[in-house]
Parts: C-alpha cells; sequence; structure tokens
C-alpha cells in the first residue's frame, strides 16, 4: 500500500527549504521528490539494510505515525548524509523493487 507525506525539507537544488512529497511503500520509505525543482531519489531499501544499522536510518526508513519536528530533522539528516551509491535514480528501482526479499 503507498502512502504520500507532505513534508518541508532542506533541498539541495533549490538551496533552501521546500515542500516535498516523501512515498511509503508498505509503511518503508520509496521515495522523496522536492515539489519545486522535483529533484528526486528512490531510496533502495535493500541497499540501506545491507549498509546502515544506524538508528538515523532506522528512525527514517519507516513510516511515522506522524511527522514530528524530530523526525524532519532526521530525514534532513538523512538526505544529506547518505552515501550515493543507495540512492537510485527514479523510476528503474521502483519496478525492480520486489516485496519480500529481506535478508
Ligand atoms: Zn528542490
Amino acid at each position: 500500500m503507498k502512502q504520500v507525506m507532505k513534508v518541508d525539507l532542506l533541498c539541495n537544488t533549490c538551496n533552501e527549504e521546500t515542500p516535498h512529497t516523501i512515498t511509503y511503500n508498505d509503511n518503508i520509505i520509496e521515495q522523496i521528490v522536492c515539489d519545486c525543482c522535483h529533484y528526486g531519489i528512490v531510496v533502495d531499501v535493500e541497499k540501506i539494510k545491507q549498509n546502515a544499522g544506524t538508528d538515523l536510518v532506522k528512525r527514517v526508513v519507516t513510516k511515522p505515525a506522524r511527522m514530528t519536528e524530530e523526525i524532519k530533522k532526521d530525514l534532513g539528516l538523512f538526505l544529506k548524509s547518505m552515501p550515493v551509491r543507495i540512492l537510485s535514480k527514479p523510476y528503474r528501482m521502483m519496478t525492480e523493487h520486489k516485496k519480500g526479499h529481506e535478508e
């Protein structure tokens, strides 16, 4: 099930805080797109699981019950700190994304 959330985040391209659309697929973060410049990233959850066991990632990948300032801060950090290799070009990963591919 897909759900979207609107959050103001710092966009690296716009260089200011802009509205972002975050898409969650089965409560796992899938993509983050800036509403202004439409620069977006698709999150490769498989690689996140492999590469990062940090609390930040754990907090960010799962859809929160409601968006708090703390989560917004985490998302901003996440966007800035994630290595490029775990972010993929839009759309390709979405079609390749398979469910139930744990471990
Ligand atoms: Zn932007």
